[in-house]
């Protein structure tokens, strides 16, 4: 009889909580063209601006809870000098508030888990199967994430792993380590990692000796994703819930 290990990884695995930024971005633009007025750019060039911006932070900042909102503040002084409206306090805090709202504990909620997701734990969790979350980012927000959308139905605290991601503090945001510790702690088990990043999921899972299980998604923010073809060894699926297929219960 064989048992299995399963990590999880979260953000567009488990939940959906990318629409965040992308209202926030829609909520900045909206204002920017209030307070620029005539001068106003498009609304694409005011969306490719926050991105250029907020995608030069994720070096140093990485999931940062900082980061965000920084980018917006940033992208708002930027379009000041471009065309010459003076910086207004009012505005500039705003603006920091919108970037913020983007990571606010009321957005989270069940309803932002993956359609399908839920049946998979259950029946998994029911055949005995030990299930873990390891997710990299800001762990003040990926613990939100956990208590707004009731991912303790499957993840007690101690099976929600969270690998802080903020390269300037000396976190680089790897998960091979604990996926390491996974493997040491069940060293008979068939091991998996399921998550929708090659990079940061698929390549640590078959560095700690897993099989990574490769489910991607619709959502492409992979800073440092290269469109890597799947590594030997690795699966790909079109849904999670096609796991329940592939891995029929004993
Ligand atoms: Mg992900």
């Amino acid at each position: 009889m064989t048992q299995r290990v399963w990590a999880f990884d979260l953000d567009n695995t488990l939940i959906e909580a990318s629409r965040f930024y992308g209202y926030a971005i829609l909520d900045f633009t909206r204002l920017m063209m209030g307070v620029l007025g005539w001068r106003t750019l498009s609304w694409w060039e005011i969306g490719q601006l926050v991105s250029k911006i907020d995608r030069g932070l994720v070096e140093k900042w990485g999931a940062s809870r900082d980061r965000f909102p920084a980018a917006l503040w940033q992208s708002y002084c930027r379009l000041c000098e471009f065309v010459e409206v003076p910086y207004d306090d009012k505005v500039g805090a705003e603006v920091w508030a919108i970037g913020k709202r983007a990571l606010s504990r009321t957005n989270y909620s069940p309803l932002l888990v993956i359609p399908g997701v839920g049946d998979v734990l259950n029946r998994l969790s029911r055949r005995g199967d030990e299930l873990f979350v390891v997710t990299k980012g800001d762990p003040v927000v990926q613990w939100r994430k956990w208590q707004g959308c009731e991912l303790q139905r499957w993840f007690p605290r101690d099976r929600f792993i969270v690998v802080r991601w903020e390269p300037a503090a000396g976190y680089p945001g790897d998960k091979t380590e604990a996926l390491l510790e996974l493997r040491d702690r069940y060293p008979f088990h068939e091991r998996f990692m399921v998550g929708d990043s090659i990079k940061d999921d698929i390549l640590p899972a078959l560095r700690a000796g897993m099989t990574g299980i490769y489910v991607p998604s619709n959502w492409h923010w992979h800073p440092g994703e290269i469109p890597l073809l799947l590594p030997n060894g690795a699966i790909r699926l079109r849904k999670i819930t096609e796991i329940l297929d592939g891995f029929p219960g004993r």
